[in-house]
């Protein structure tokens, strides 16, 4: 295993944390080709660490809590809806947390265990939290969190009901992301703690554990998909999924390389102006207004940009309500019920058709970054609504006279 800047090529020190000392370019693990090739044969073993081979962890097995090995489920109804023959959604939010997070989770406890830290410091819009919390208890290694105030409730319980302790930190993502990786490498450094923040250019290793959903995805699907959308927000989801199919194609698990679409919200898009304004890294925004937790951050990193221009694919953004209007409609007409994040790349798809970005009959792969109990905003007003209806007498006449219509 080594480290290399994927920018200049520089070789770091294995943990090397932060950016490339050389150019300021993002790090990520290189794997022999001995150990790429173990991706040919199907690991015995259960969850993550069933790749291990291909994790940045040499001797800590990655504790396992039930992730990964999440559903592939084609589109019933939204996929035809727009002629799309090959639709699929790869449901993340049947992770134990209930995010693709803990796959990232899994690597940050595997990774303080082998680092000899006594616990784990990360800060996080929400998910990542609880995912991190979690893996923590279950290795039991202590864990703070520092979290920006007003996330929405769920994801506040889920973590402190897994002994995390939270800190609310007021603008801890509004100095910008240097600031931000300075200001937690101390915290960590002071407390003796790993720094187990969630994305590349602060960690270079978590999002290796995030990668493996591209290697179940060409299991489930014969191959890779033609196309892969995603939300993005600091883009690590992003980045690790291209680089696990690099992966797949260097052992010749498949033959080709998907198409990379990073789908943001029209109001946090700071891939998207990268994207369209041509530029050569992306500049933090000065603003993010998005409704939407999870995708409601003003810098993605240059990975993410990098997957975008070496896969052939683009950035698109959707407007807030339209997303909350999918995830509704995933709901009622396929039976998913996800956060608004993963609702944001099939709202995506009729425009991308239309502009002939997408085609009808390819594979076209949606990944759902969550479940909907995440951000249950919708459904809290639904179900207060229903909490005002006057109650109904233990009758059979009364009860049906109150059906819907078939
Ligand atoms: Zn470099």
């Amino acid at each position: 295993m080594r480290v290399l800047c994927m920018d200049c090529g520089s070789e770091a020190a294995w943990g090397a944390m932060g950016r490339c000392a050389v150019c300021g370019g993002i790090l990520q693990p290189d794997y022999d080709d001995e150990n790429i090739q173990q991706l040919r044969y199907v690991q015995p073993g259960r969850g993550i660490d069933r790749y291990r081979a291909l994790m940045p962890v040499e001797f800590t097995p990655l504790p396992y809590l039930g992730e990964g090995d999440t559903p592939l489920i084609r589109s019933k109804r939204i996929g035809p809806s727009l002629g799309l023959e090959n639709l699929y959604f790869k449901n993340e939010g049947l992770n134990p947390s209930g995010a693709f997070k803990d796959r990232a989770g899994a690597a940050v406890a595997a990774l303080a265990l082998e680092a000899g830290a006594a616990g784990v410091v990360s800060a996080s819009s929400g998910n990542a939290s609880s995912a991190i919390a979690a893996y923590c208890a279950a290795a039991r290694l202590k864990c703070v969190i520092l979290m920006e105030p007003g996330n929405p409730p769920a994801k506040l319980r889920q973590t402190l009901a897994t002994g995390a302790q939270v800190l609310l930190v007021e603008g801890i993502f509004a100095h910008g992301p240097e600031a931000l990786a300075t200001f937690l490498n101390e915290v960590a450094l002071r407390a003796d703690y790993y720094l187990g923040f969630v994305w590349a250019p602060v960690n270079p290793y978590i999002l290796e554990g995030i990668k493996t959903i591209a290697y179940e995805v060409a299991g489930q699907l014969g191959g890779a998909p033609d196309v892969v959308l995603t939300p993005v927000g600091g883009g690590d989801m992003f980045a690790a999924q291209w680089r696990g199919y690099n992966e797949l194609k260097r052992a010749g698990v498949i033959d080709k390389l998907p198409r990379m679409i990073g789908v943001q919200s029209v109001n946090a898009p700071p891939l998207y102006e990268a994207v369209h304004q041509q530029l050569r890294t992306v500049a933090t925004l000065p603003y993010a207004k998005s409704k939407i937790s999870g995708i409601n951050v003003p810098f993605t990193g240059d990975h993410a940009l990098a997957a975008v221009h070496h896969s052939g694919g683009t950035a698109v953004t959707v407007a807030d309500e339209a997303a909350y209007a999918m995830q509704k409609r995933i709901a009622t007409e396929e039976g998913i019920w996800i956060e608004p994040a993963g609702a944001a790349p099939i709202t995506a798809l009729a425009d991308l058709l239309q502009r002939g970005l997408i085609q009808p009959h390819e594979k076209i792969l949606c990944v759902m970054s969550g479940a909907g109990f995440k951000d249950a905003n919708l459904a809290a007003e639904d179900a207060g609504r229903i909490g005002q209806q006057p109650t109904i007498p233990f009758d059979v006449d009364a009860v049906s006279k109150m059906l819907t219509e078939p």
